[in-house]
């Protein structure tokens, strides 16, 4: 058999495809966008022209699909590989099931519009395709002939066969793309998944079973065959069996699961009595949950055996619904309470939900301990129990995030008064065993009212109420309506264009010079400024999406990248003898980030840039959230001898009491205290003041946003260090500093 035509061809062909696999392994390493591969020593190959055709875009699609699986932003990834697809040439992709399957939404998004085709409703492998006709391969493919190419996407299995088989169904006409490496190991990695989870449930004690209604074939695992005294060669029951064996009383969960796309779940455990083979009456606790793939549905079960535990079952399931820190719901109970109270509600009889959430909880934890932390998330639950009206239900969903569900309500206002007045006990000082004083703590929380959609919708606009509400300063109550759904829009784009511009080279720095205000208004330094080249806005400021980088993290890999850009800048001034000094922004949440200045400083000593020369502007609000780790990075950028200095001082708290949380090296005077001077005297007189003040803690002062000749004289009469505006220059590129002025 070994030695047939047909299977000594398909051995050439795994082994060609091997090859080609391995050079986009290499190609992929070398990214330069090239693999040629001769397969000229394989001549009546049926595959060759189509591995060596598409080899680039094979490479380039590896890259999107190994990102797509790594990524959480799945909508733009999923666009990318589309547009690669696009780019290589290729109209459509057909998705096969090793892609698809975790990522179903965003593909039947881009599955409607017409960009990939989704074969879905059944599963579908290399093999089964070996042994199908090429017509019925094509046929496949919905939309064919109109389809006039092809690309095939993640094949598990027998890819060589396949490929084979597509080659010959399409002809000329079609294109076949095989990234086989990353198929098998795709199909490896699923594997040992399943084996961990396996054992993962051995461990814990569950069985579990499954209901597929295409096969109509219940499967209980060994485990739980174990806790019903079944042995192993029994075979399996089929539902209405099952069924039978659970207590009259407890079958209301298993009612409906014929149908999983109907079958809600359970996702809080119930517990059941079922007989098992010994006659005994044994008492389970169960969830179960359906469970929709590309090409199945099923439904899927977890039993715990709790007749031979010491605890009760009521004691079991109040512990498995309950929040232990604060004996609140924990989130599946409210989302079944939620999902209950939707169904009875009606639009002059609605639901709330608030979401509250407490503000800077992170620090209470970081400076005051978790066991304070702790104390005060119970007083908390314990408050909002006494302040909640009857009927509501109140559940702690993790972290310092609670929510309060009240059903019956009439107008969204009456909402709102609720919410203020949950807000307002809370705000009110609490003894917390540890702490000498009372602790004031504030919340922010955001409201949804609804009675129509499911319980995920009025979450999420819940959500973007509390978002608001922290937006606007935090300490207060937002409530959702319409057009907070497209700020969320507009702020998932911004993300989306930060993410891109990360991956895809977009972001820029423009320097703005930094002139000495004693030495004849000499250059000195230059402000390293972030901009971001955006494919269809332009050259974008830092307003459109500094925010959002902000709130998404993303702002770590944003001043990282900045930072990197100085510090190479740095050195080519260094290397044409120009002797500036180099200020960058750092966000908060940069330098919480405990990486970073370790980092930094292996990038100092890679790039050989002198520490000196840096200076670290921060804003108020780093120092005043400073944390640990925050201190942390910022005494590792002062070791290795940067500046920390405060930026746009004065538009915050104004207030120099976190000097002694801090020394810091220079402080920034903000552009609004720096506009007035000449036609104001109280401004003058404010600005007169913050320079002594800074000087006389031995901080070096800069105005910024200095637009006028008028402004800066007065600036250097009151003795300012240094000024930056653009009266000395704009943002620009760094070939366009006026550096030559230094050598003079
Ligand atoms: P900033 O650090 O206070 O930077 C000064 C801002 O004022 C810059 O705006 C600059 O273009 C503008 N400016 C300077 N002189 C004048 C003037 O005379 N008149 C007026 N009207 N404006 C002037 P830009 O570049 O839009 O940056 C805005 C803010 O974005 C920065 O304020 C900084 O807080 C933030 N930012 C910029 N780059 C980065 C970065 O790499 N990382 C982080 N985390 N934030 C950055
Ligand atoms: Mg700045
Ligand atoms: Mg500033």
């Amino acid at each position: 058999m070994s030695g047939s035509p047909a299977a000594s061809a398909t051995r050439r062909a795994r082994r060609a495809l091997e090859r080609a696999a391995a050079a986009v392994a290499a190609q992929h390493a070398r990214d330069d966008g090239s693999v040629h591969l001769d397969l000229d020593d394989e001549p009546d190959l049926v595959v060759r022209t189509t591995v060596t055709t598409h080899l680039n875009a094979g490479a380039a699609l590896l890259r999107a699909q190994r990102r797509f699986a790594e990524s959480r932003d799945l909508t733009s990834l999923a666009e990318e590989l589309v547009s690669e697809v696009h780019r290589c040439g290729h109209q459509r992709v057909l998705l096969l099931e090793t892609v698809a399957r975790s990522r179903h939404r965003e593909l039947e998004v881009l599955a409607a519009r017409g960009d990939i085709l989704l074969v879905q409703g059944r599963r579908i492998t290399g093999s089964d395709l070996t042994r199908m006709s090429p017509s019925a391969v094509v046929e496949l493919v919905p939309g064919h002939p109109s389809a006039p190419r092809l690309a095939v996407w993640g094949v598990a299995d027998t890819t060589t066969p396949t490929l084979e088989v597509l080659a010959a169904a399409g002809g000329a006409s079609w294109r076949a793309l095989v990234a086989t490496a990353d198929a098998q190991r795709a199909d490896r990695e699923s594997t040992s998944a399943q084996l961990l989870l396996s054992g993962a449930l051995r461990l814990a004690g569950l069985g579990s079973w499954s209901w597929d209604p295409v096969t109509g074939v219940l499967r209980l695992d060994d485990r739980l065959r174990e806790m019903l005294g079944r042995s192993a060669s029994d075979p399996d029951p089929d539902l209405e069996t099952w069924r039978a064996g659970v207590h009259p009383d407890d079958r209301g969960p298993f009612t409906g699961v014929e149908d999983p796309a109907a079958h809600a779940g359970t996702s809080a455990p119930y517990p059941f009595r079922v007989r098992s083979t010994d006659g005994t009456e044994r008492t389970f606790l169960g969830m179960s949950v359906p469970l929709a793939t590309t090409s199945s549905s099923v439904v899927q079960g977890l039993v715990l055996d709790v007749s031979a535990g010491e605890k009760s079952t009521g004691e079991l399931v109040r512990l498995a619904q309950c929040d232990s820190l604060t004996g609140l719901a924990n989130r599946s109970v409210m989302d079944i309470r939620l999902a209950e109270a939707l169904e009875k509600a009606t639009a002059v009889d609605a639901v709330a939900l608030v979401l509250l959430d407490l503000d800077r909880f992170k620090l209470v934890n970081d400076t005051l301990g978790h066991q304070i932390g702790d104390a005060l998330l119970r007083q908390v639950a314990v408050r909002l129990e006494d302040a909640a009206p009857p009927g509501a239900t109140l559940a702690r969903l993790g972290g310092d995030e609670f929510v309060v569900m009240v059903p019956g309500i009439t107008r969204p206002e009456a909402a709102s008064i609720m919410a203020r007045d949950l807000l307002r006990r809370l705000r009110s000082p609490m003894l917390l065993p540890g702490l000498p004083e009372p602790f004031v703590c504030t919340s922010s929380a955001g409201i949804a009212v609804g009675h129509q959609g499911t319980a995920d919708d009025l979450f999420r606009s819940a959500d973007m109420a509390l978002y608001r509400a922290k937006d606007g300063g935090r300490d207060r109550v937002a409530v959702y309506d319409s057009a907070m759904r497209e700020q969320a829009q507009a702020r998932r784009d911004a993300e989306h264009r930060v993410r891109r511009a990360l991956r895809t080279d977009g972001l820029r720095v423009v320097w703005q010079p930094i002139v000495d205000l004693r030495d004849n208004r000499k250059l000195v330094a230059a402000e390293a400024l972030v901009r971001l080249e955006d494919p269809v806005e332009g050259l974008l400021e830092p307003k459109h999406f500094v925010d959002t980088a902000e709130d998404t993290g993303l702002i770590v890999d944003v001043d990282t990248w900045v930072l990197g850009e100085a510090l190479r800048q740095l050195r080519e001034w260094r290397r044409a003898d120009v002797d500036l000094q180099v200020s960058f922004n750092v966000s908060g949440k940069t330098l919480e980030h405990p990486a970073f200045a370790h980092r930094l400083a292996h990038s100092v000593e890679s790039t050989g840039a002198a520490g000196t020369s840096l200076l670290c502007e921060v804003t108020e609000r780093t120092l005043i959230d400073l944390s640990s780790t925050t201190r942390a990075s910022l005494g590792e950028l002062r070791s290795m001898g940067a500046r920390v200095g405060l930026d746009d001082f004065g538009t915050g708290y104004s207030s120099l009491s976190y000097l002694d949380r801090f020394p810091l090296s220079f402080l920034k005077i903000d552009m609004s205290f720096v506009r007035p001077l000449g036609t104001s005297d109280r401004a003058e007189a404010v600005v007169r003041a913050l320079i002594s003040l800074a000087h006389a803690h031995g901080m070096v002062v800069t105005a910024e946003g200095v637009e006028t000749e008028l402004q800066a004289t007065m600036l250097q009469d009151m003795g300012c260090d240094r000024g930056q505006g653009y009266l000395f220059g704009r943002p620009v590129d760094a070939s366009l500093l006026p550096v030559g002025i230094l050598g003079a």
